[in-house]
C-alpha cells in the first residue's frame, strides 16, 4: 500500500524534521553551556574559596608557631593572644572548607585527614592545655605556666602539617586546572556539535526544499504540457502523474475531463459527418435539378425564373461548400493518419489556386500577384495535391475576402534556409488581425468580432488548413505586415528533406 502524502503533509514533515534537528542542536548547546557554567561556578564558589582559606590555614599555622616561640622567649601575654587569634583563624578556615562539601561537591579525602589526625590535639586552647598539664593546684601563675609549657608542636610534625595542607592546596589547584580543561573541551565540543548541527540542518533544508519543489514542479510541468497539448485539440493525450498527492488527483480529474471531451467531440464529429453526408446527397440532386432547369432541359424558362434559379444554384453551392468544410473537420483526423504525400511542384500549386480564385478576385476588385520560385530545378514539396490546394484556396480566399477594393494580394514562395522546406506566403493589404486575436484564428469556429455580422463564413477554413498542414509535417502561422494587412505562411517539407 502506498502512503498517501499531500503537499501540506510533505511540507509539515519536512518542517518537523528541520525543526527537530535545529532544536536538537540548540538543546545540546544549552546542555553543554549549562555543564560549563556548573564547572565554572564550582571554580568560583568552591575551589577559589578553598585556595584562599587554605592559604589562611598555612599563615595561621606559621603565625601560631612564631607566636609560640616568641611567647616562650619573651614571655609576653600578647603573643599568647596572637597565638589564640591564629588558632581560631585556622579552626575557622578548616571548618569553612569542610562546610563546602555537599552532594554535588566531595572534598578530597586529604582534607579530612588534616582535620582528624593527630594535629587536632594541638589546636586545643594553648593556655588551657598547659594549665591542665600542670599538676600544681595553686592558681595558675602565668609565668610559671609559660615556662612549663611544652613546645606547642614538634618541628617535624609542623612540617608534616604544612606539607599536608600544601598537598591539599595543590590538589585544589589540580582540580581548578582540570575544570578549566573540561570547560575548554566542552566548549570545543559545543562548537563542533553546533557546526555539525547547523550544517546538517542547512543540508536537510536544501534537500527538503529541492525535494518538495521537485515533487511540485515535475507534476506541474506535466500538467502544463498536458494542458498545452489538449488546448491544441489533442484529446488523446493523458497526463501521467503517478504521485498520490493533490497533483495526482488533479491529473486524474483532468484525464477524466479529457476522456469526456474526447467522447463528446467524437459524438459531435460523427453527428456532423452523418448530418452533412445526409444533407449533401439530396442537396446534390437539388442542385442538379436546378441546373437542368437553368439549362432548359425541361423546356424554356423566362429571364426572371433564370435569375432566381441562378441565385438558388449559387446558394446551394455555398451550402455545399459549407457542408464539405464541416465534413472535412470531422473526417480530417482519421484521414490524416493515412496521409500518403507525393512530390508536388509548388509553382504549379500556387498558379492552380490563383486560377481558381481569379473570378472572385475580380469581383472584389482585388489583384492577385504571383511570385513563383525561380530555382532550376524548382524544389518539389511533399503533399496531397487536393489538400494543399484546399489550404491555398482557404488562405487566398480569405485574403481576397478581407481586402479593400483596388488592393493587392501577393502569393509568394520562399525556399527555406536549410533547403528542407518551402514557405508559402499569402499577403494582403486588408485590416490585418488584432494581436489578441492572432492565436485564436486557427481555432475551430473562430471568427473575429468585426466580421461575424456582415461577412460569409463559419470559421472553419483556417482550422482545416492547420490540420492539413500539420498532417503534412509542416507549420502554419500568420503575422501582421509592418505597414498594412497581414500575411499567412505555411511550410511543406521538400522531396529532398523527405528522402534524407
Ligand atoms: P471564415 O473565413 O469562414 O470566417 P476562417 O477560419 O477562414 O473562417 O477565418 C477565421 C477568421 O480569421 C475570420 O473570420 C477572420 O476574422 C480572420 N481572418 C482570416 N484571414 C484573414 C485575413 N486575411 N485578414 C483579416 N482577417 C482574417
Amino acid at each position: 500500500m502506498r502512503l498517501k502524502l499531500g503537499i501540506a503533509k510533505k511540507l509539515s514533515i519536512f518542517c518537523l524534521f528541520f525543526i527537530l534537528i535545529l532544536y536538537g542542536t540548540v538543546l545540546d548547546l544549552l546542555i553543554n553551556i549549562q555543564t560549563m557554567s556548573g564547572i565554572s561556578e564550582q571554580i568560583v564558589s568552591i575551589n577559589n574559596q578553598i585556595a584562599s582559606l587554605s592559604k589562611t590555614m598555612l599563615d595561621s599555622l606559621i603565625s601560631m608557631d612564631v607566636n609560640d616561640k616568641k611567647y616562650r622567649l619573651l614571655k609576653k601575654e600578647i603573643y599568647l593572644e596572637y597565638f589564640e587569634t591564629a588558632r581560631k583563624d585556622y579552626i575557622g578556615s578548616i571548618e569553612k572548607i569542610l562546610g563546602l562539601e555537599s552532594n554535588e561537591y566531595k572534598l578530597p579525602e586529604s582534607w579530612h585527614k588534616i582535620e582528624d589526625k593527630k594535629f587536632a590535639s594541638y589546636l586545643m586552647p594553648h593556655i588551657e592545655i598547659n594549665f591542665e598539664n600542670l599538676s600544681n593546684s595553686s592558681p595558675p601563675d602565668k609565668t610559671i605556666a609559660s615556662e612549663a609549657l611544652p613546645a606547642w608542636i614538634p618541628e617535624p610534625i609542623l612540617e608534616e602539617w604544612i606539607k599536608s595542607i600544601s598537598n591539599c592546596r595543590q590538589e585544589n589547584e589540580r582540580q581548578i586546572e582540570q575544570s578549566l580543561i573540561d570547560i575548554n573541551a566542552k566548549s570545543r565540543e559545543s562548537i563542533k556539535k553546533g557546526l555539525i548541527g547547523f550544517g546538517v540542518s542547512i543540508v536537510v533544508g536544501i534537500i527538503g526544499v529541492w525535494f518538495i519543489s521537485q515533487s511540485m514542479l515535475k507534476p506541474l510541468n506535466k500538467l502544463k504540457n498536458g494542458l498545452r497539448i489538449i488546448a491544441h485539440d489533442n484529446y488523446d493525450h493523458l497526463i501521467e502523474i503517478k504521485s498520490n498527492d493533490e497533483f495526482g488527483e488533479v491529473a486524474s480529474i483532468f484525464n477524466d475531463m479529457t476522456t469526456q471531451l474526447k467522447e463528446s467531440e467524437s459524438i459531435r464529429s460523427d453527428f456532423i459527418a452523418i448530418l452533412s453526408h445526409e444533407i449533401r446527397t439530396p442537396l446534390a440532386s437539388i442542385r442538379e435539378s436546378v441546373n437542368m432547369i437553368i439549362e432548359d432541359v425541361f423546356g424554356p424558362i423566362n429571364d426572371k425564373q433564370r435569375k432566381f434559379l441562378e441565385i438558388a444554384s449559387s446558394e446551394i453551392s455555398r451550402i455545399t461548400t459549407l457542408l464539405n468544410h464541416l465534413l472535412n473537420v470531422s473526417m480530417l483526423k482519421s484521414d490524416s493518419d493515412k496521409i500518403k504525400p507525393e512530390p508536388l511542384d509548388p509553382n504549379q500549386l500556387i498558379s492552380d489556386a490563383a486560377m481558381g480564385l481569379i473570378g472572385t478576385a475580380n469581383a472584389n476588385s482585388v489583384e492577385l500577384r504571383i511570385h513563383p520560385l525561380v530555382d532550376d530545378p524548382v524544389p518539389l514539396v511533399m503533399g496531397i495535391n487536393n489538400e494543399i490546394l484546399q489550404v491555398l484556396l482557404n488562405i487566398i480566399g480569405n485574403a481576397i475576402k478581407f481586402s479593400y477594393k483596388n488592393s493587392f494580394v501577393d502569393i509568394s514562395l520562399i525556399k527555406g534556409a536549410k533547403g528542407d522546406e518551402v514557405i508559402f506566403k499569402v499577403s494582403d493589404e486588408g485590416p490585418g488581425i488584432p494581436q489578441d486575436e492572432q492565436s485564436l484564428v486557427f481555432k475551430k469556429y473562430y471568427r473575429s468580432k468585426e466580421v461575424r455580422t456582415h461577412m460569409d463564413g463559419v470559421g472553419l477554413g483556417l482550422n482545416i488548413s492547420k490540420r492539413i498542414i500539420q498532417a503534412h509535417g509542416g507549420t502554419i502561422y500568420m503575422e501582421n505586415n509592418s505597414d498594412k494587412g497581414c500575411s499567412f505562411f505555411f511550410t511543406l517539407p521538400t522531396k529532398e528533406a523527405g528522402s534524407n
